[in-house]
Order: structure tokens, then C-alpha cells, then sequence
């Protein structure tokens, strides 16, 4: 739409084995960093994508964002949560499996961001820091797209009843209870109630709950699992 793109993945397609099977895009749970590679290179394929100009984080359910104007020089990215580019045609990737992966472009000022949103992280301001990182380089909130990927839902998110409390008070509308009766949160409402309070109106949000979905991978449901890859580039 009006030249920003927005992609997630599934889990199939990729030369991934058990249990990272098929389409693993993460570096660091314990798959053959071959299938990685190719996964990567395939999924970028697959998007019209130059694998090199992809840009990946290392994500530590922070608040940091990164401004990137290319791919990292160095071996291993930095330990942030959030990318923010206003180069056309590079591509800001995110990694998930039950956290919420968080793509946002506004196609007027050509800027994107992508962000990792767990529960720590959407706790911790992870989607304000990237609203911020965004309107420094230009973008306006209200002509910003939000697109947010498949994650584990509210009914699936079970947590103490202390961390509900907590996760609460910081942001009421991640209050949940699973489907079967217990305190949990609910990562996706919580995001998008702060997109919506810091003026973002465009905001869609996957109907996929990663760990019901057997074409997904769930950290929750699985543990030794492979991870999902969200996407966002500008024209
Ligand atoms: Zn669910």
C-alpha cells in the first residue's frame, strides 16, 4: 500500500529439520546455521528481497531501537528490540514465536520501524520508543501504518496472577484470562492500545494465535522451536 510492504511468515516452505521444521528464521535456537541461511535466502527470494539487505536485531526484550541506514558490518547485531530506517528498499526484520512482531511504516515520509513486542518488552516501551524513533526521522503518527503478526492470544498467554497485576497496571488493556479460566495477558491488545493512544489509526492485527496454529511456530506450546520472521520495507 502506497509503496510500504508488510510480511510475516509461516513456518513451512524452508530446509529446516525437526524440530525447527521447515521455515526457521532464527540464528540463535540451536538450528544448523546452513538451513538458517538458506531459510533466510529463501524467504527474501520468496518477498522480492535482496537477503543482503535485510536487517536483523538481536532481541532482548528491551527497549532499545536501532536507526539503520544498511545491513550490519559486523557479525552479530546489536542487542535492541526495535529497527527504525528511512533508506527506501531495506528491509527491517523481526523474529517471533508468541511475542507480537510489530511492522510500522508512514509511506509519506518513507519510514519503517520493526519491533519485538513480548509481554517485557511492550511492558518496557518498546512501541513508544519506535513511535519516537520514527517522528525523529519525520514520520507523523497519523499517517502511520501498523501491521502486527501472528502471537500467542489472551485466551493462550497464561501468567501468575502477580504478573497479570503487574503487566496490568502498566497497560490495562493486556488484562486477559485464558480459555479456561486462569490469569493471562494479552501481549497484541496491550500494543495496540498504545498505538492507538500515541495517534497511530491504521492498525490491523493477525488473527493468527501462534500457539492454536499448527502452521506456526509457539515457543509456548513446543520450547526447542524455530522462529517466525516479520518484514516491512519501502518502495
Ligand atoms: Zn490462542
Amino acid at each position: 500500500m502506497n509503496g510500504a510492504h508488510f510480511a510475516f511468515t509461516d513456518r513451512w516452505g524452508g530446509v529446516s529439520a525437526v524440530p525447527y521444521e521447515e521455515l526457521n528464521l532464527g540464528g540463535a535456537v540451536g538450528d544448523d546455521p546452513r538451513a538458517v541461511r538458506a531459510n533466510r535466502e529463501a524467504a527474501a527470494g520468496s518477498l522480492g528481497l535482496d537477503p543482503d539487505r535485510v536487517v536483523w536485531m538481536n532481541q532482548v526484550h528491551g527497549n532499545d531501537v536501532a536507526e539503520v541506514d544498511g545491513a550490519w558490518t559486523s557479525p552479530l547485531p546489536p542487542p535492541v528490540d526495535g529497527l527504525v530506517t528511512a533508506v527506501r528498499g531495506l528491509a527491517l526484520a523481526v523474529l517471533t514465536a508468541d511475542c507480537v512482531p510489530v511492522l510500522l511504516a508512514d509511506p509519506v515520509a518513507k519510514v519503517a520501524a520493526a519491533a519485538h513486542a513480548g509481554r517485557p518488552g511492550m511492558v518496557a516501551g518498546i512501541v513508544p520508543a519506535a513511535i519516537d524513533a520514527m517522528k525523529s526521522l519525520g514520520a507523523d503518527p497519523s499517517r502511520i501504518v501498523a501491521r502486527t503478526g501472528p502471537a500467542v492470544c489472551g485466551r493462550c498467554y497464561e501468567v501468575p496472577e502477580a504478573m497479570r497485576a503487574e503487566v496490568a497496571a502498566v497497560e490495562p488493556a493486556a488484562y486477559a484470562e485464558t480459555s479456561w479460566g486462569t490469569p493471562a495477558v494479552d501481549v497484541a491488545a496491550g500494543v495496540h492500545a498504545q498505538l492507538g493512544r500515541l495517534g497511530v489509526r491504521d492498525r490491523e492485527s493477525s488473527s493468527v494465535c501462534t500457539r492454536e496454529s499448527g502452521d506456526h511456530f509457539s515457543y509456548r506450546r513446543d520450547r526447542t522451536t524455530g522462529r517466525l520472521a516479520g518484514y516491512v520495507w519501502l518502495d
